[in-house]
């Protein structure tokens, strides 16, 4: 880094004229710009004008003396360098220059070599914050240039944050961000699902251990998607965390997954979901051999229906029935259109009197189902419990037989059909 005092500006405010043209000189041989101001008043217009990196005043001036002088410049920057040059060393300006805790105190007839050496000192800063601030402001820029949120922080304080991150929060700086939040971890603290109490190292240990995380911010009710990177500087730790709103995306597949378990007309589980489900109740049956029964349903004579109503109206009755059967089984038996007007219900830990129960009431419930204008219909089923030696076929296969009975024994009518049950 080249911190030589040629790069710096200073303003000279000094009345008298021997003691300005002799230090003017000096200023000429070690900075680069020099304005020079013969009282105070022309101090503050080449100031507000040229912005100098250093302000060397006398206090002892006319028009405006340099403590006024100096207060003004502090109120239009606060961390503007400021040098006063005094010879009255009990004057009664000097305890309140001494207050204001100035960068030094030159003594008339200055030093050359003691204001050099200061000179090269406060150089040394200037150039230093310039750098510091410039670099700040690359991070920035880079930040703000990015299309998703970014933030840099130890998940308490903020080291930076893009504006998208401060727009997302309805703040204009970090300050404002921390009136709401007492630290950066409080962002994530209403993620729905989330039964740990959200500290830095389990929001990081959930985050490790997952393919794709997506997280919701308490304040916009957005889905995110996040990544985070960690970043050693001077043995502590800050995080690089991006945010892309995947709202959209997130609603669209979690819709697209809905669609493809469910059946679109009656919104029960379709084949493809029961198939699963089924082969999962199988496994779990071959392991712990707790009951398992099975019940297929059908509507009698929907052909017929059909015929004499119209599809709409048959398409109605289908809705109408899965509603009814999903108000009227319980939470953890499993229920689905298994195909046309047939559905299926699977049901743990039940054993054949109680299933068999269970259709009767059902195809006695939709004998009597209040159905809005829609023409009666009624239903016939086959049910079944699983044997020890069944395979998952054996098992739908011996349903699906008692159906066909339900039906041929005259409709409206649950068959119960047990693997060592004699059947006429
Ligand atoms: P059974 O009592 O023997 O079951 O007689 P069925 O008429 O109900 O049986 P069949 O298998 O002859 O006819 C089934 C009917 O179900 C024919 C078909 O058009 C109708 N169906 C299947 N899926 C739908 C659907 O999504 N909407 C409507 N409206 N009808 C459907
Ligand atoms: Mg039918
Ligand atoms: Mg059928």
């Amino acid at each position: 880094m080249n911190y030589d005092s040629k790069q710096i500006t200073v303003l000279y405010a000094e009345d008298e004229e021997e003691a300005r043209e002799g230090f003017a000189k000096t200023l000429e041989r070690y900075t680069k710009e020099q304005y020079i101001a013969n009282d105070g008043e022309e101090a503050i217009e080449l100031y507000e004008k040229y912005h100098p990196d250093i302000v060397i005043t006398d206090i002892n001036m006319p028009k405006k003396n340099g403590i006024e002088l100096a207060e003004e410049i502090l109120e239009i920057n606060p961390e503007q360098i400021i040098m006063f040059t005094t010879a009255h060393t009990e004057s009664r300006y000097t305890l309140r220059a001494l207050e204001m805790q100035v960068e030094a105190y030159l003594i008339k007839p200055i030093n050359k070599n003691k204001f050099k050496e200061k000179l090269n000192h406060t150089t040394k800063n200037i150039i230093s914050n310039r750098e510091n601030a410039k670099n700040q402001k690359i991070i920035q820029a880079i930040l703000d240039s990015q299309s998703s949120i970014l933030v840099l922080t130890d998940f308490f304080n903020i080291e930076f944050a893009s504006k998208s991150f401060l727009k997302l929060f309805n703040v204009s700086c970090k300050e404002e961000f921390f009136f709401k939040y007492e630290n950066f971890i409080e962002i994530f603290k209403d993620m729905p699902g989330c039964i740990f109490e959200i500290t830095k190292d389990n929001f990081m240990e959930s985050y490790n251990s997952k393919e794709e995380t997506m997280v919701c911010l308490s304040e916009t009710k957005k889905i995110y998607q996040i990544n985070i990177d960690e970043i050693n500087i001077d043995k502590s730790i800050l995080y690089a965390i991006s945010l892309v709103d995947v709202t959209i995306l997130h609603n669209q597949r979690k819709k697209a997954l809905f669609e493809s378990f469910h059946d679109n007309l009656t919104s029960s589980y379709n084949r493809l979901m029961f198939d699963k489900l089924l082969d999962k109740e199988y496994l779990r049956f071959v392991r712990h051999q707790r009951p398992l029964c099975l019940a297929i349903f059908d509507i009698d004579h929907f052909k017929v229906i059909n015929d004499t109503h119209g599809h709409l109206t048959g398409d109605r009755i289908l809705m109408a029935l899965a509603d009814f059967f999903h108000k009227n089984i319980r939470d953890i038996d499993i229920f689905a259109r298994w195909g046309g007007e047939e559905f299926v219900l699977l049901m743990g830990e039940t054993q054949i009197d109680e299933a068999q129960k269970v259709c009767e009431k059902l195809i006695c419930g939709v004998e009597n189902m209040e159905t809005n204008n829609l023409p009666n219909i009624t239903i016939s089923a086959g049910v079944t419990e699983i044997d020890k030696d069944d395979s998952r076929d054996d098992f739908f296969q011996r349903a699906d037989n008692a159906l066909y009975d339900a039906k041929r024994s005259g409709r409206n009518q649950v068959v119960v059909n047990n693997k060592y049950e004699v059947r006429f």
